[in-house]
């Protein structure tokens, strides 16, 4: 006698999408992932790798813990508040709300009481003026570097010149002024040339739409001077950046916006400020970063941040300012090319009026709270309690230390907890994992704790 091959009573397809698990996900993961899901299972067990016995709970398994999309939610325990990796800021609960409530039909473009079209992002602007009284206007775009292309392309010279007849006979009286001349250089300084990440420069972005740089000074110091001395009837405008991801300190100097302010006013120019990292007023966490309110009452033009930054909402580029900056940039062709997404819109509008965020949270956070919170799960999971600096992360405040704690475990933890669920990133350094509360809900530290015991268990089985 032959004993029959298990294999051959590997459920078949058909019984296993009438499971009623299987069509309850059937909406949410859609058809070809949950028979992707099926054949796997099914080919595991043909291959001996799962038993038979196995495939229904399997793949019952897999499509009730599987998200909608391939995402995985994570717990940051990295320490780094706007972790580029993890997706920058996490959204507060009333911006997760807000996009919610705009994912269907919604009155983007429309005025229900008349039924007539309205503006496009009316509610975001209204709470970006609300929280800045010091601009008169504002834009909103896809992302920070969006901003600042369209805000050195559409901005050149003085308000009169009509957008894409750019001639000027600014400063006449030499022969060469007299002829007209299209404004396409940006004065910038070599200081400030920044590198934002991944290998994509801001020098090489603007340059992208025919604009040319100018650039002024060294890289450490650069004078009013060396910016008044650039200006030709080719200068389209003045731009200052603000050096979020790195520090210039020593023998250094650079040109303010108030004095940047006259220079501009003498020759009629605009003068542009690009922020990235996004504080809507001055916060004494954060001593060196420029704010937005700040930054506009100084003089600029237009004030450009990133939204997902330490504004804390989603990904959105900004540009505060005057109303004539404003109308220029937002009636510029590139403009439409960089329109915000309507789940964009409400989640910024919530996150902007609402009070408090993740990431100001974490920003703020009480430490002896987060060392009695780290004391409580090293009780629970042992390794011992270390002091740990914080980050501002994704390009802000690179020099700033948050000063707070850590469970320090074996670093051979960190690659379990990644792959763990839920998903714990911690920190690797210098041959340990640290494990940092401040960006972990709390009401998430029981599941850390149940995730490190996982983690550690199956560190145990595999050595
Ligand atoms: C982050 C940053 C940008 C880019 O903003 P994104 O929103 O990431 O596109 C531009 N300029 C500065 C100074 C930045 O820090």
């Amino acid at each position: 006698m032959v004993e029959p091959d298990p294999r051959r009573s590997i459920p078949r397809t058909d019984r296993l999408l009438a499971l009623p698990e299987v069509e309850a996900a059937r909406d949410r993961l859609g058809e070809s992932v949950i028979r992707a899901v099926i054949a796997d299972a099914q080919s595991r067990a043909r291959s001996g790798e799962l038993p038979v016995a196995e495939v229904t709970p399997t793949v019952i398994a897999a499509v009730t813990d599987q998200g909608a999309s391939s995402l995985t939610p994570v717990l940051n325990a990295t320490g780094i508040i706007v972790h580029t990796n993890l997706g920058r800021a996490p959204l507060s609960p009333g911006a997760q709300q807000a996009i919610a409530d705009a994912a269907g039909y919604v009155d983007v473009e429309l005025d229900l009481e008349s039924g007539k079209r309205s503006k496009r992002g009316v509610g975001a602007k209204q709470a970006l003026l609300r929280a800045c009284p010091a601009a008169e206007d504002a834009l909103v775009v896809n992302n920070g570097a969006a901003a600042l292309l369209l805000a050195v392309t559409a901005l050149r010279g003085s308000d009169s010149a009509e957008p894409g007849s750019h001639s000027t006979e600014r400063r006449s009286g030499t022969a060469a002024a007299a002829r007209p001349v299209t404004p396409d250089e940006i004065v910038v300084s070599r200081g400030e040339l920044v590198e934002i990440g991944a290998g994509f420069r801001l020098p090489d972005l603007m340059v992208t739409t025919g604009m040319r740089l100018r650039e002024v000074g060294t890289t450490n110091r650069t004078h009013l001077a060396d910016y008044a001395a650039a200006l030709t009837p080719a200068t389209a405008s003045l731009l200052k950046v603000h050096t979020s991801n790195f520090r210039l300190t020593g023998f250094t100097a650079e040109a303010t916006l108030p004095q940047l302010r006259t220079l501009a006013d003498e020759h009629d120019l605009p003068l542009i400020a690009d922020l990235g990292s996004g504080l809507l007023t001055p916060d004494p966490a954060l001593p060196d970063e420029p704010d937005i309110d700040t930054a506009l009452r100084a003089g600029a033009d237009v004030v450009i941040v990133s939204g997902d930054k330490l504004l804390g909402g989603p990904q959105a580029g900004i540009l505060l300012g005057s109303t004539a900056a404003i109308e220029r940039i937002a009636t510029h062709p590139l403009a439409r090319a960089m329109r915000t997404d309507k789940l964009t819109l409400a989640a910024l509008e919530a996150t902007i009026a609402g009070r408090g965020n993740p990431v100001h949270d974490a920003l703020h956070i009480d430490l002896d709270r987060l060392r009695e919170r780290t004391e409580t799960l090293a009780e629970a999971v042992g390794g011992s309690v270390v002091a740990h600096d914080g980050r501002v992360g994704g390009g802000g405040a690179p020099g700033v230390p948050l000063p707070g704690w850590a469970l320090e475990m074996p670093e051979a933890l960190a690659a379990p907890l990644r792959a763990g669920d839920p998903a714990v990133v911690a920190r690797v350094h210098q041959g340990v994992c640290l494990i940092d509360l401040r960006c972990v809900p709390e009401a998430a530290d029981d599941a850390v704790a149940a995730a490190i015991r996982t983690a550690s268990d199956r560190l145990g089985e595999g050595s």
